[in-house]
């Protein structure tokens, strides 16, 4: 019987094929998984191998009942479309494939990710296609791979985090059905066919008589390029010009980098040959994504993927392979250059095609660094440091961006509370404007920053660090550190807490924003949270009667004769809910001496805070009280006298209610009236010899109301009823405006 000779869907071009002499074939040909399967089957009689083809198809079809993605009655269907957080087992055989598939995304470091639905959603691969706008694509990246759903890889069970995330079944479907029509030949006792569907082939046989396999020229279907002898294996070949989209004049494959969220460039075509089906389909999908280099790369560090690269650029080919390809290649492919052209027209192509090329590449940089591959939403606390301070640790890896900040109009009353002219001026003020930098070398080590210019031309740096995780616990951290005292010191990003300006207790007691250099150990649990550092001190010698702030040295040429301890502990067990407590011990006197007896100036500083968020309240409470040592020294240091001395007792309190009223409406926007009420006291206790300025003894009362469209920005509008034991006291109305990212 002459060689049977028919063409395939895919790269494969053409298969040859003869039956033993006494052997009877069978060609059948069906439509199914939206593309064509044919089945050539050897055997004894003509009704074994009608009865082996139609088995093949069936089964086919039976994996694409399973799978498919479009049709409603699946099980793979049911999965992508459970509710959201929902576990969900599928049966024994879809649950080995997925966690399989789990496994190729696993070692292919997401260059084959089944969970790319929302993608493809995006780009409208199943539609006529379509570029998304960079907001799409960003949330379409978000709702795509191991974040938005989860898949055990040794159970298989799944879980969906978000409504747009779905598993694509594309990438190792066709792999699923040839390896259960391959294991039916297998039960048939069929010892030759080969299937073919939609161009990934099962060559079912023996080296004795193999199977003819051409590869087809990437972009050129008819032209056969290279020839594989194979057979007990599966030839799966990816590419671009195979299927493709039209949108904004340019043809896009269908194959997705899910680790950009971009369409894979047309560069040519890989084939993988695997005893494996499912293989040989996903590290198709897996090496095409990665491209020839870095695809051989990964392919030479996997030896058993045998794998051809073949390069395609307008008309010229170049091929590459591993070693494991060459037991399968008779005919190599030839490199060839571009075909003759006149020569003008020649170079002109070349130097077009060679722009295509460098605007592709410019506008994936572009789109990369728009989008940015680690662009995280500021959004969660971690660390005890505010959403945007936080977003480097939610990065994969390498630079995040954020930032904060918050202008102050701020309009006193004309008369004090005693009644005689306050002369205080308004103002508005730029009060600060801030840059979080950050960068994540690795899972382990990370750098930390924050960039500040105050009142518009004071420039600072509030704190910089590098933290090194010694376990998923706990770890290291030295540079410039904010002090783990309060809760404004550390989350102290204006959206975020309540009040046109910070409470007063933790500015005068808890000197925010605090920040020393120094180094520390922090550390989480299920339900807690703490810190510890040292750190230099305060300079004592800035004190005064209103309390600590002026002693802070905040990083630049700090006195480091002194040195604190500061330390943290929070429940975090109750979501909504911090509950901790705090303190700081170190002396503050610095080497100054009084009469050549050096001095201590120990500030002990402690907290308790409470903080809970919940159906649309935010409940806050705190006390701070510090205690100084050494006082009449210290006073005489500086020269402080009267009732001009540093208090060797403070403490300061507040409790603040805010309820959101829009909490029912099916407004995104918040709405929250809120009340503080805060005493504070910094001169509680003073030196002997010294009395207590009673202006030092402060009540404000603010009542206001904040307004929040999205949980990133606010405006704030206040009024606060300054009252002092010497009836100094001068109400202010304030408006804030502020912002985190
Ligand atoms: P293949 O033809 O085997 O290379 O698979 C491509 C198909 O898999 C596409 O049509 C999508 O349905 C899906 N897909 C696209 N990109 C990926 C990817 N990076 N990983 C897994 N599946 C993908
Ligand atoms: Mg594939």
């Amino acid at each position: 019987m002459a060689p049977a000779i028919f063409s395939a869907l895919a790269f494969v071009a053409s298969i040859q094929a003869g039956p033993t002499d006494s052997s009877q074939l069978v060609t059948r040909e069906a439509w199914v998984m939206g593309t064509r399967l044919s089945a050539v089957v050897e055997a004894a009689s003509l009704a074994d191998a009608s009865q082996a083809s139609e088995n093949v198809i069936r089964e086919v079809e039976r994996l694409e009942r399973m799978l498919s993605t479009w049709d409603p009655q699946s099980e793979m269907h049911a999965i992508n479309t459970a509710e959201v957080g929902q576990p969900v087992t599928p049966a024994p055989e879809l649950a080995a494939l997925l966690a399989e598939a789990e496994r190729y995304s696993r070692t292919s470091h997401a260059a084959f990710d089944a969970r790319v639905g929302a993608l493809v959603d995006a780009w409208d691969l199943r539609g006529a296609g379509d570029v998304p706008a960079a907001r799409e694509l960003l949330a379409a990246r978000n709702a795509t791979g191991a974040g938005a759903m989860s898949i055990d890889e040794r159970t298989g069970v799944v879980v969906r985090h978000m409504p747009p995330a779905w598993i694509d079944t594309g990438g190792f479907g066709k792999g699923a059905a040839l390896r259960a029509a391959a294991r039916g030949l297998e039960a048939d006792g069929v010892d030759r066919a080969l299937i073919n569907l939609g161009g990934q082939l099962w060559a079912q046989g023996s080296a004795q008589k193999p199977w003819s396999v051409y590869i087809a020229h990437p972009e050129q279907r008819q032209r056969r390029v290279a020839r594989l002898e194979v057979h007990g294996v599966s030839v799966a070949t990816s590419g671009t010009s195979e299927r493709f989209i039209e949108a904004e004049g340019m043809r896009w494959g269908h194959i997705l980098d899910p680790r950009t969220g971009q369409l894979a460039p047309a560069w040519g075509s890989v084939t993988v040959v695997s005893a494996d089906p499912v293989e040989a389909d996903a590290l198709a999908t897996a090496l095409y994504v990665m491209g020839p280099q870095e695809g051989l790369a990964w392919a030479a560090r996997h030896p058993e993927v045998d794998a051809l690269f073949l390069e395609a650029e307008s008309g010229a080919l170049a091929a590459s392979w591993t070693g494991g390809m060459e037991q399968w290649l008779v005919d190599a492919p030839v490199p060839s250059t571009a075909p003759a052209q006149a020569p003008t027209q020649q170079v002109d192509t070349v130097r077009i095609a060679a722009l295509e090329r460098r605007i592709e590449a410019v506008t994936r940089e572009l789109e990369r660094l728009q989008l940015g591959r680690d662009v995280v939403e500021a959004d969660s606390s971690i660390q005890g440091l505010g959403p945007a301070a936080s977003k480097v640790y939610r990065v994969n890896q390498g630079v995040s961006l954020g930032g904060y900040g918050e202008f102050l109009y701020q309009n006193f009353t004309a008369q004090r509370q005693d009644g005689s002219r306050s002369g205080a001026l308004n103002k508005f003020d730029a009060l600060r404007a801030i840059l979080y930098v950050g960068y994540k070398f690795n899972d382990r080590l990370i750098f930390n920053s924050e960039l500040e210019i105050e009142h518009a031309k004071e420039s600072f740096l509030e704190f910089a660090y590098l933290d090194y995780l010694l376990s998923d616990h706990v770890g290291v951290r030295g540079g410039m550190l904010l002090a783990p005292l309060g809760l404004v010191n550390e989350l102290h990003e204006p959206p975020v807490f309540l009040g046109t300006e910070r409470p007063v207790t933790e500015n005068r007691i808890i000197p925010t924003t605090w920040r020393e250099n120094g180094i520390g150990l922090f550390g989480s649990g299920e339900a807690f949270s703490w810190r510890l550092y040292l750190m230099n001190s305060f300079n004592g010698a800035k004190f005064s009667a209103a309390g600590l702030r002026g002693g802070r040295q905040k990083g630049s040429k700090a006195l480091a004769e002194d040195m604190g301890v500061a330390g943290r502990f929070d429940y975090t067990g109750t979501p909504g809910l911090l509950l901790g407590l705090s303190a700081y011990s170190g002396e503050t006197a610095q080497g100054q001496e009084l009469g050549g007896q050096s001095v201590g100036g120990r500030v002990r500083i402690w907290d308790a805070h409470f903080d809970y968020k919940t159906r649309g309240w935010e409940l806050r409470a705190l006390v701070a009280g510090a205690q100084v040592s050494d006082v009449a020294d210290m006073n005489a240091l500086i020269g402080l006298e009267g009732a001009e001395g540093i208090g060797t007792d403070m403490l300061g309190w507040y409790v603040q209610t805010g309820y959101d009223v829009l909490r029912t409406s099916r407004s995104p926007h918040q709405l929250i009236p809120y009340v503080r009420y805060e005493r504070v006291n910094t001169q509680r206790g003073v030196a002997s010899g010294f009395s207590a300025n009673p202006a030092t003894d402060l009540t404000v009362t603010s009542i206001g109301a904040a307004w929040r469209p999205i949980s990133q920005a606010i405006l704030k509008l206040d009024y606060q009823i300054h009252s002092t034991a010497a009836d100094t006291g001068v109400n202010q109305l304030n408006a804030s405006l502020g912002w985190l990212f």
